[in-house]
């Protein structure tokens, strides 16, 4: 299932997003875009790629369909390099957390505090993709936690992971 929660423009970084706590553009939970970037390979550029688009891919074996996030040159089941790309669902469930509440550069200082989750998407057992939750109250949040997924645009080209809870 694809439809528009992976392009939520309610997700981009903005005066649209600001809470009047300092800088406009620094938005509560989400790590400032001008801090975000990703350095690709030839292994997870179509990962990349796809998020700038909107959407969520995992990397699957074309030989025996075992999930390999994030991708490797061999699949660790049968060591084939033949390597497809699944796209998901932008659903999921967090796995794991952790709450960024100290500064540790004074330029995330207004974003405070910014919970860092590892989420597996619902059609991607084993898969975990990193991002923040964004609008969310830490204490709100726990393992188990359903989510929605969004590419988060942070410029031309670029978007990573961010999520929200259902
Ligand atoms: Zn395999």
């Amino acid at each position: 299932m694809t439809d528009d929660a992976g392009r939520d423009p309610g997700l981009r970084a903005g005066p649209d997003g600001a809470d009047g706590r300092g800088d406009p553009e620094v938005r509560v939970g989400l790590v400032p875009d001008e801090l975000v970037d990703v350095m690709t390979d030839r292994w997870t550029a179509p990962y990349w790629e796809a998020l700038a688009e909107g959407r969520f891919v995992v990397p699957r074996c074309e030989a025996c369909g075992t999930l390999r996030f994030p991708p490797t040159p061999f699949c660790p089941s049968c060591r084939s390099d033949r390597l497809g790309w699944l796209e998901v669902a932008p659903r999921g469930r967090i796995y794991t957390f952790t709450v960024i509440r100290h500064a540790v550069i004074p330029e995330v200082a207004a974003a405070l505090p910014i919970v860092v989750a590892l989420v597996e998407p619902d059609e991607a057992p084993g898969c975990r993709i990193v991002g923040n939750v964004a609008d969310a109250d830490p204490e709100q949040v726990h393992v188990g936690a359903e989510v929605e997924m969004a590419a988060r645009r942070v410029r031309d080209g670029v978007a990573v992971p961010c999520f929200r809870l259902r």
